[in-house]
């Protein structure tokens, strides 16, 4: 009933801003491309804004692994659409089929695209818990992805991996390339990451954000990405391909995602524990030159903190 409700009034409150469409007609149409990032390592990095026609809701990051018969593919894009566009990028760097595709977590853009994939003959891949997440959640995320994307989401249905794997941790070997799937459950509920020993690699899916802000939403949970992230950091992975921003290393990382995690939970959490008020916390760390100049600061900076408190307050 509160889900209901809350999607009503969210649809309520954007409704007077259609006119925002008009403006975002401008935007340059976002074209994947995919770059090396090490030996057979691809990333596809898109645009650090919102979900847009122009982008096709492929304002994520994404990768691919070629092998000798065929294309791992990390996550699937947002609808069918824009998972034939991830399928053109991998086709300029090779001619093998994509034969596995991997989740790396429960937002749209990251498996809306599994329906088109598992009908070109791919497995696709998840651990539990990421498939409990799109169970839970995708009628929401159609509903909201359909607001900016509009046409585009024709053709897309909601198909869950048909391989499920156990969480919370699995080794594995794809065609000779092996795999450690790790869960992180950062930015929702079941997300991992993917890391590659040969390579030294780790695919974070929402864990790491560089270049940008990372969001903290209602179904984040901070600890448990801090958590992850000192996992993150024990791999000591040479290449990182970030949720959103550049292919990038540790220290950027840990620069603009996981001393933020440390900054909200030693700050914010600790006020909450302590029972301090809330809006003059808020104020106290509003402003931290360390991390002010990462795109959308100004945006989520403020509602990261409230979220963040109160989770602390109810789970101290
Ligand atoms: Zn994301």
């Amino acid at each position: 009933m509160m889900s209901i409700k809350r999607t009503f009034l969210r649809l309520a409150l954007l409704t007077p801003f259609l006119a925002l469409k008009v403006s975002q007609a401008s935007e340059a149409i976002y074209q994947p491309k995919a770059q090396l990032v090490t030996q057979s390592v691809y990333a596809i990095v898109g645009p650090l804004g919102q979900r847009s026609e122009a982008n096709a809701g492929l304002n994520a990051n994404y990768g691919f692994i070629v092998t000798s018969s065929g294309v791992i593919l990390i996550d699937s894009g947002a609808s069918a659409f824009s998972a034939a566009m991830l399928e053109r990028a991998v086709k300029e760097v090779t001619p093998k089929p994509i034969r596995w595709v991997l989740n790396t977590g429960s937002q749209d853009h990251r498996w809306l695209g599994n329906d088109y994939f598992t009908k070109r003959g791919a497995e696709v891949h998840a651990m539990a818990n990421t498939v409990k997440t799109q169970k839970a959640v995708f009628q929401q995320q159609l509903q909201g992805l359909e607001r900016f994307v509009g046409q585009q989401l024709k053709g897309t249905a909601a198909l869950q991996a048909n391989q499920v794997h156990p969480a919370p941790e699995k080794a594995w070997t794809i065609d000779g390339v092996r795999i450690q799937w790790i869960e992180t459950n950062a930015h929702y509920p079941g997300d991992t990451m993917i890391y590659l020993p040969e390579a030294s690699v780790v695919f974070t899916g929402d864990l790491v954000y560089v270049d940008r802000i990372l969001g903290v939403l209602p179904q984040s949970n901070v600890r448990k990405a801090q958590a992850a992230f000192q996992r993150l950091v024990s791999l000591h992975p040479k290449h990182i391909v970030p949720g959103h921003g550049r292919v990038t290393d540790l220290p950027q990382a840990k620069r603009e995602t996981g001393d933020y995690y440390d900054y909200l939970i030693t700050n914010v959490g600790a006020a909450a524990r302590n029972m301090d008020s809330i809006g003059e916390t808020l104020d106290k760390f509003a402003n931290p030159k360390q991390f002010m100049h990462l795109q959308n600061f100004s945006d989520l900076h403020r509602p990261n903190m409230n979220r963040v408190f109160v989770d602390f307050e109810a789970n101290p």
